[in-house]
């Protein structure tokens, strides 16, 4: 369903309300984004996985070392929470896994501080699956290129809440030019799955200050996940 028909529903369901109700209301409805599309051919996420490493769609197959597909546990059936972050580093780019270098640490500790791991409930992805050079922030053109795999993963571990890290994933993933400060801290529709955009781990390295409402973020984000799935999850 596209953000469109999401606010004309929203809008037919309240003004349905207020006729039976008889009063006339009138909500300033939520920020709906377009579902996400359904798994696009793709049968299981080993199977994204191989496509990204053989993928020549943008120029950054033509710079990168290694493809980084994404990591999570081996039977995603524990899965209910998919991070996601900008795209490959240096440290990323040269083993072929997300988030391993220094920000990749800080983001394991980040996790575990609220009961979440890549080897049980957690999927680590990216918008683009190739390190841009010099690590600049990816293209439009390139993140529009890689988001069908995205989209792929996110349809096959079918996460009950995403955590979107900095400002390069919140925007591409709710289409929005609002920075990060604007963005953080508030849940966001993502094609009917919660999505929290926080600071990117390497913001927290560079600026010691944003560790307390990054903190308070993933607080929420744990509430939330709490409230949806029980606190086991
Ligand atoms: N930064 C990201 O956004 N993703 C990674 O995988 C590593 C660093």
């Amino acid at each position: 369903m596209t953000s469109a028909e999401k606010s004309e529903l929203f809008t037919f369901l309240t003004t349905a309300e207020g006729w039976i109700s008889g009063y006339r209301i009138t909500l300033p409805g939520p920020e709906f984004t377009d579902s996400p599309e359904p798994a696009a051919g793709f049968d299981s996420i080993n199977a994204v996985a191989d496509a990204v490493r053989a993928c020549t769609a943008c120029r950054l197959c033509e710079t990168k070392n290694l493809a980084v597909p994404g990591e999570g546990p081996e039977n995603l059936s524990g899965v209910t929470v998919m991070v996601i972050g900008e795209g490959p580093g240096a440290d990323e780019d040269e083993s072929g896994r997300p988030f391993v270098g220094k920000a990749g640490q800080l983001l394991d500790k980040m996790l575990a501080s609220i009961g979440l791991s890549r080897t049980t409930n957690c999927f680590i992805a990216n918008i683009v699956k190739c390190r841009p050079p010099q690590n600049r922030e990816p293209a439009p053109d390139e993140s529009a290129a890689c988001m069908h795999f995205l989209q792929a993963q996110i349809a096959l571990v079918k996460p009950t809440i995403i955590l979107a890290v900095g400002r390069t994933a919140a925007q591409n993933l709710l289409g929005t030019t609002d920075g990060i400060n604007k963005l953080r801290g508030r849940f966001f529709d993502f094609g009917g799955i919660p999505l929290l955009p926080t600071f990117h781990p390497s913001a927290l390295l560079r600026d010691e200050t944003l560790k307390r409402p990054a903190w308070e973020d993933l607080k929420l984000f744990r509430a939330e996940l709490d409230r949806i799935s029980g606190p086991q999850a």
